[in-house]
């Protein structure tokens, strides 16, 4: 095993870390995306922070590959990143090649879902399991698939957008064009939007967990509602595939139980009490190192290093 560099392409923060031969993280560096100043300068960037990292290095040791997660869509296959609604300054470009050639290493990029979900599939609350549903929850909701050891990207890669799936048939539109999805309840704008509805107040998803957690009624029926939708997800998603763990993660898993308590409740309501009765719901054990051991896991797994 060799020394890998992980990247998470995050929509404001790009996070990477030295990651080692037994899958520690050596040494990390942390920057702003910046994505409006185009490929060219967020490449540029990256490569200062990976020369930072190499100095963490023996003389007799050196960097295999690179493994970058980033906010899809985006083509694994070629390393182009789609078109992001976020990030429209990196838009629409051959990011691999471009971070390749500018880093003379081979570089894997896929999918930030796909690639957290690697981390705890392999270091975290999915170890020592061959299959595990990972379901990040944060401004928008995505899913990551690993059945038997293996990442699902389906017949055209659109495996894992469960945030798109529907959880109520006469319920919330959503910015998708679709209605009922289960974004449109989990994610931390749904929670602001459902909490400002009833209260008349603005605040974030980790404002509104904070009053949960100090009672308040308002904020946990928030979370009663957003966790019931996860699981008729979990239901529906389990009883398809009969995947036994789920490891939530993202910036709304933070609230933990409030949020997982429902969901394992309303699950029960909706699958076969034979397979509700052997799923784990659960909180991501890596919380931001997950992405970064992650895209390292996946420079392994795509690049053989
Ligand atoms: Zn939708």
């Amino acid at each position: 095993m060799s020394h890998v560099i992980g990247i998470d392409l995050g929509g404001s923060k790009i996070a990477l870390g030295l990651v080692g031969p037994r899958d520690e993280i050596l040494a990390r560096r942390r920057i702003d995306t910046d994505a409006d100043a185009g490929l060219d300068s967020v490449v540029r960037r990256i490569a200062v922070e990976v020369d930072e990292l190499q100095r963490a290095l023996a003389p007799d040791e050196s960097i295999a590959a690179v493994g970058v997660g980033a906010p899809g869509p985006l083509d694994h296959i070629k390393g182009e990143l789609l078109t992001l609604v976020n990030l429209p300054g990196i838009s629409n470009t051959p990011f691999r090649s471009a971070l390749s050639a500018r880093l003379s290493l081979p570089v894997a990029l896929d999918h930030d879902a796909k690639a957290a979900a690697l981390g705890e599939f392999h270091f975290g609350a999915g170890r020592r399991r061959d299959s595990m549903i990972y379901i990040v929850i944060g401004t928008g909701v995505g899913a990551a698939i690993i059945y038997e050891g293996a990442l699902l990207y389906g017949e055209s890669n659109s495996a894992g957008e469960s945030g798109h799936m529907t959880v109520d048939p006469q319920g919330r539109r959503c910015h998708c064009g679709s209605r009922g999805c289960l974004e449109a309840y989990t994610s931390g704008p749904a929670l602001s939007r459902a909490y400002a509805a009833i209260s008349g107040d603005i605040i974030s998803g980790g404002e509104i967990a904070s009053r949960a957690r100090a009672g308040e009624s308002k904020a946990l029926g928030v979370f009663h509602e957003a966790g019931r939708a996860l699981g008729v997800a979990i239901a529906s998603l389990a009883m398809t595939l009969n995947i036994e763990t789920f490891v939530i993660g993202g910036s709304v898993a933070k609230a933990g139980d409030l949020l997982l308590g429902p969901a394992r409740e309303s699950l029960k309501g909706y699958s076969f009490q034979a397979v509700s009765a052997r799923l784990r719901v659960v909180a991501s054990e890596l919380g931001e190192d997950g992405p970064i051991l992650g895209a390292a896991a996946l420079a392994r797994r795509q690049l053989q290093v």
